[in-house]
Formats: C-alpha cells, sequence, structure tokens
C-alpha cells in the first residue's frame, strides 16, 4: 500500500515555518503585509479569502481584506490595486477569482505589480517561472505546494524520472509542468485532446492529476511505485452519508491507487491544505526581497 503524503501535516510545518521567520523579521521591524480583495459574494470565495486573511494573521502579517460590492467597476477595483502597489506595508496583493462579468481578469491580475504578485499570475512572474527561474518570481500557489510535496519525497533531482501532468491550465498544469522541467524531470503535458491518456499515466513515476473530474484516473493508470499528487477537488453526491449529503473526492480513485503507488496525496487533506501555506511563504518571501533580504528555503 502507498504511503499517504499528508498536507495537512507538510503545511502546518511550512506554515510554522514562515511564522517563526516573521518573527525574526519583526525584530527588525519588518512586518509582512497581505491585502486580500474579494468582489461580490461568491460563498466558495468568501471562505477562501477569510482562510487567507486568518491564516496570515496567524502568521503575524499586517492582514487587510477588501470586501467590494458585486457591481464594483472595473476602475474602481483598478484604482484599489494601484493604491495597494503604492503601499509600502503591503507586499503581496491576491485578488479572489472568479470576479464578476464586468470585470476583466487579465485585466486586473496585469495591474498588480509583479513584485506584490504573491498569486505567480502576472506575466512577469509566468515568464520567470517558465524560463526556470523560478526562484526568482512568485510560483503560483498550488503548483508550488505540490512540488514541495514532490521535493520532500524524491528529492530536488528528478533527473531520470518520467513525470505526467494531466491538465494545462495556467493556474496548475502549465506551471506544475514547468518546475517539474527545471528539476530535470522528462515531462508529459497531457488534456482533453490526449489520446490514450492511461498507457500515458502508466509511464509515469510521478503522476500529477489536475483535471476536474472526479476519480478519473483509474488504480491501473499508476505504475507500480509511483508518486502520485491528485490536485483535484470535486464535491460529488454521497447518499451512503444520509440524504442531500456530498463528499469531497479527487482525480485519482484513491482506493484503487493506493495498492498501486509508492506515495499519493488523499482528498481532502493533500494538496489543498498546502496552497494557502505557499501564499504565506511567498508573502514572506516578498517581504524579504523588499528589505533587500534572501527569502528563507522552506
Ligand atoms: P481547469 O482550468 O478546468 O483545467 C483542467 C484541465 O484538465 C484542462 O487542461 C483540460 O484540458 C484537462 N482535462 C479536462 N478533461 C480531461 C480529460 N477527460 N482528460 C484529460 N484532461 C482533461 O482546472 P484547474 O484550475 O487546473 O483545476 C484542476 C483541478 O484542480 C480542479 O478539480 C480544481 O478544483 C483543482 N484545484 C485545486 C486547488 C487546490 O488544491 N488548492 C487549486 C486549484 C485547482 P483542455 O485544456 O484540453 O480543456
Amino acid at each position: 500500500m502507498a504511503r499517504i503524503i499528508d498536507g495537512k501535516a507538510l503545511a502546518a510545518e511550512t506554515t510554522e515555518k514562515v511564522a517563526a521567520h516573521a518573527r525574526k523579521l519583526a525584530e527588525d521591524g519588518i512586518v509582512p503585509g497581505l491585502a486580500v480583495v474579494l468582489v461580490g459574494e461568491d460563498p466558495a470565495s468568501q471562505v477562501y479569502v477569510g482562510a487567507k486573511s486568518k491564516r496570515a494573521k496567524e502568521c503575524g502579517f499586517h492582514s487587510v481584506q477588501h470586501d467590494l460590492a458585486a457591481d464594483t467597476p472595473e476602475n474602481e477595483l483598478l484604482e484599489l490595486i494601484a493604491r495597494l502597489n503604492d503601499d509600502p506595508a503591503i507586499h503581496g496583493i491576491l485578488v479572489q477569482l472568479p470576479l464578476p462579468a464586468q470585470i476583466d481578469p487579465d485585466r486586473v491580475i496585469q495591474a498588480i505589480a509583479p513584485e506584490k504578485d504573491v498569486d505567480g499570475f502576472h506575466y512577469m512572474n509566468v515568464g520567470m517561472v517558465a524560463t526556470g527561474s523560478a526562484a526568482k518570481a512568485f510560483v503560483p500557489c498550488t503548483p508550488a505546494g505540490a512540488m514541495l510535496m514532490i521535493e520532500r519525497e524524491l528529492g530536488r533531482d528528478l533527473s531520470g524520472k518520467n513525470a505526467v501532468v494531466i491538465g494545462r491550465s495556467n493556474i496548475v498544469g502549465k506551471p506544475m509542468a514547468s518546475l517539474l522541467l527545471a528539476a530535470n524531470a522528462t515531462v508529459t503535458i497531457a488534456h482533453s485532446r490526449t489520446a490514450d491518456l492511461p498507457e500515458i499515466a502508466r509511464s509515469a513515476d510521478i503522476l500529477v492529476a489536475a483535471v476536474g473530474r472526479p476519480e478519473m484516473v483509474r488504480g491501473d493508470w499508476i505504475k507500480p511505485g509511483a508518486t502520485v499528487i491528485d490536485v483535484g477537488i470535486n464535491r460529488v453526491d454521497a447518499p451512503e452519508r444520509g440524504e442531500g449529503k456530498t463528499r469531497l473526492v479527487g482525480d485519482v480513485a484513491f482506493a484503487e491507487a493506493e495498492k498501486t503507488a509508492g506515495a499519493i496525496t488523499p482528498v481532502p487533506g493533500g494538496v489543498g491544505p498546502m496552497t494557502i501555506a505557499m501564499l504565506m511563504a511567498n508573502t514572506l518571501a516578498s517581504a524579504c526581497r523588499a528589505a533587500g533580504l534572501p527569502a528563507p528555503s522552506l
């Protein structure tokens, strides 16, 4: 049976390291600042934003949350971003997606100063990650967390390993592939137009699923001993828990895959908790860079 990679424990360890470093910075009067912006009242976004602001406070950061009405015009949001860009107390700016229809998310993301773009979505950061300069960039938090898990399992040098990433989104699949490539893995990116996906998946020493289709990756897609990172978060009906109940599952059929994999992340409790931890790490790194100090290694 596969070793279960405990994302909650690694996220707690990472957050504690961030908080400890923030305490040291505070002795020199440096306090990392994170501004989280929510437009509208989407319940899932409210939960995510609340969790990010709370975790930032727990890390000892200066944490501000801007809740804007759903009908906020784009120029008002852009003005807020301009103010946050100019505010020396703010080192990280995060605008929660999705945004209401009247706002162009791309225009908003590109308006964030690259050196405060702790989500890693600005073209400058995307370009640095894609050209192998991730150490100088902000790496998007979910693939950054997944990569930390892979490093803990297999080390920092993945020479000779085949990695397959299923999914090519800008938020997860593409940056994940760049990080694996930079660590010397041989990388295949699969997507909805890929032929014979199970066969390709079976070649993977490292299999990352970032698709959004419940339990699509079956047990017989897994190479014996592979490290399986399940990024998917899918809510499915769970009538066995009672009428109208639901539960979360990943993109990997966990009960099947854990029989063959060497190590595997569960859902929930795997990649999910790492995302906020890496946001804290990016904000800390931003504060360090602004002060001309090296960012701590995790
Ligand atoms: P996305 O933007 O919808 O991208 C999904 C990718 O999966 C696309 O590249 C798509 O291919 C591919 N795909 C769809 N159906 C497929 C199929 N049948 N076979 C192979 N590939 C297929 O999703 P995302 O934002 O990357 O998120 C992926 C999953 O990760 C979701 O479940 C999401 O909830 C989860 N997620 C979790 C976290 C976290 O843990 N904190 C963060 C972000 C996302 P095409 O490009 O060809 O359409």
